[in-house]
């Protein structure tokens, strides 16, 4: 029996829709793209808390087949990044393709009809020849198991469902978390609110950031002569690239770039907080790069103001009225704020239950196997699936790095089974050991291994401490394999 469609994907993001803009490029119109949220563009729909925007220069986070010269900063606001992949999905025709508000619970694959069967909430089901998920890593919020929250009589917001009617005018804010969201937040809250008090668990490093107004001469330069920003694209892409080769993935032989990158983070505090003791609790006590560092001029400098507190003692519980850290202090709040990120290893890999061929449960198969995946792509024993958010699938420091290395590996692996007159094609388990060899061994070099990350609480590691999120290597070497890697690494049928 015929598949109803060419290939489902899970997910209207830009990892989505990249994959849709490739299978189409490919020959495949007839695709399903199925949303939970109600509306496109993933992390850039759901997010919209105050101080959003985007901490890789925005020509660089951008597809390289799209470039956006109206981006009105070199690192745009958030509403801009939405604005593009509305624009993304008119231009390539993708929006006819999506159903928003559709939940999918699971997808498993029918062997003798060789192809996937994907269940929606509700009880529909849809069959397609081929599945690809691009749920994203950072999309199933993390409410902190924190005694007595649900008893706070205020309002509570998490960062991703941010509520623009409720006004922070005046309010006796919290906020807990310190990671990239609160970095981007705790300004602008206390900006309006009476007091703010921010719950720092664990101290991130930040550096300058050299965000500047793209004058409107420069926009029109980018509109009218392409390369000028795909230039501006290179430098940018070639400093994060130096970053993440330095600083992470060659920790082993080039550590001083390490340490110079921790240099320049805490120079850049010392010139913002003038108090050492605010200082010292502002320093993250790990290594550079175990964790996601950010970039920011105005949150260190949101610390100096009297009426914003930086608290490190523990919380012990929520109570209706407030906060209560472990030495009995307590705080009276109106609102609470959670910047508390985002759960990866427990509940989104994979996001939605995958059942392969005999039956093979993915998450169950991960966890009692170790987390990995070919390429950071496809899984043995999982034919005509293309998993967009793998382990190791993440290369380099700005997304569209890791989406368009993964076009090319659809583009590849396509077109050998067009070749072939195939319809079915699966990774080999010697492949995907392989690359998991290599991965593993390259880890051994990386600051995830050699560098001091035992305090970190960085969702770069597993919950077996492996460090399986970052492919570690350099995005010229994701690139090249993705439209090398040898054809025999797959079979097809
Ligand atoms: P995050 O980095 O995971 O930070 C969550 C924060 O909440 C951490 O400080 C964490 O402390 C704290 N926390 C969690 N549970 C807690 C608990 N029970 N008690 C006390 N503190 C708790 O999440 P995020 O800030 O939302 O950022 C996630 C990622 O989104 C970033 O790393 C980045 O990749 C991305 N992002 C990107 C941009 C951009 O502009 N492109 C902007 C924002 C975010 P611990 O560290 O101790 O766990």
């Amino acid at each position: 029996m015929a598949a109803q469609y060419d290939a489902v994907i899970v997910g209207a993001g830009f990892g989505g829709m990249g994959a849709a803009i490739q299978l189409k490029r490919l020959g495949f119109h007839r695709l399903l793209i199925l949303e939970r949220e109600d509306d496109l563009g993933g992390t850039w729909h759901v997010n919209r808390y105050p101080g959003l925007a985007v901490d890789i220069p925005s020509s660089t986070y951008s597809y390289s087949f799209e470039p956006n010269p109206h981006w009105s900063r070199l690192f745009a606001p958030g509403a801009e990044l939405k604005r593009y992949a509305e624009h993304v999905a008119d231009k390539y025709d993708l929006r006819s393709s999506m159903r928003f508000g559709t939940v999918v619970t699971g997808a498993y694959w029918e062997d003798a009809e060789t192809h996937w069967r994907v269940s929606i909430a509700g009880g529909e089901s849809v069959t397609a020849w081929y599945l690809l998920t691009a749920t994203g890593f950072l999309s199933q919020p993390k409410v902190p198991d924190i005694e007595g929250i649900d008893s706070f009589g205020g309002k509570v917001i998490h960062t991703t469902a941010w509520d623009d009617d409720y006004d922070l005018t005046g309010k006796r804010a919290a906020i807990i978390g310190t990671g990239a969201t609160a970095v981007q937040l705790i300004p602008e809250v206390a900006k309006v609110a009476a007091e703010l008090t921010v719950y720092q668990r664990t101290p991130i490093w930040v550096s300058a950031k050299p965000d500047y107004r793209i004058p409107a001469a420069v926009r029109r330069l980018f509109a009218a002569f392409p390369p000028a920003q795909r230039a501006v694209r290179l430098i940018g892409s070639a400093v994060l690239e130096l970053l993440m080769i330095t600083g992470v993935v060659h920790y082993r032989r080039l550590r001083i770039a390490n340490r110079l990158a921790e240099r320049s983070c805490r120079a850049h505090l010392r010139r913002q907080v003038p108090d050492p003791e605010l200082r010292r609790k502002l320093t993250p006590d790990y290594s550079f790069g175990c964790k996601r560092p950010t970039f920011s001029n105005t949150y260190f400098r949101a610390f100096t103001r009297p009426h914003v507190h930086l608290e490190t003692t523990r919380i012990e519980r929520v109570d209706e009225r407030g906060i209560v850290t472990a030495d009995g202090r307590r705080t009276d709040i109106d609102v609470l704020l959670l910047a508390t990120g985002f759960n990866l290893w427990d509940v989104n890999f994979p996001a939605i239950e995958i059942i392969g061929r005999d039956g093979k449960n993915l998450g169950k198969w991960w966890r009692e196997n170790r987390f990995q995946a070919y390429e950071g792509v496809t899984v043995p024993g999982f034919p005509n699936f293309v998993s967009l958010n793998s382990p190791y699938s993440y290369s380099g420091l700005s997304y569209f790095t890791t989406i368009e290395c993964q076009m090319k590996h659809m583009d590849r692996l396509f077109t050998a089974m067009r070749k072939r007159g195939a319809q079915v094609f699966e990774v080999t388990e010697q492949a995907n050991e392989r690359f998991l060899a290599r991965m593993t061994d390259r880890v051994g070099d990386s600051v995830f291994a050699l560098g001091q990350c035992a305090t970190a609480n960085s969702y770069y590691f597993n919950q077996h401490g492996e460090a399986t999120l970052l492919r570690p290597t350099s995005t010229v070497n994701a690139h090249r394999e993705a439209s090398r890697f040898p054809l025999s690494d797959y079979s097809y049928a």
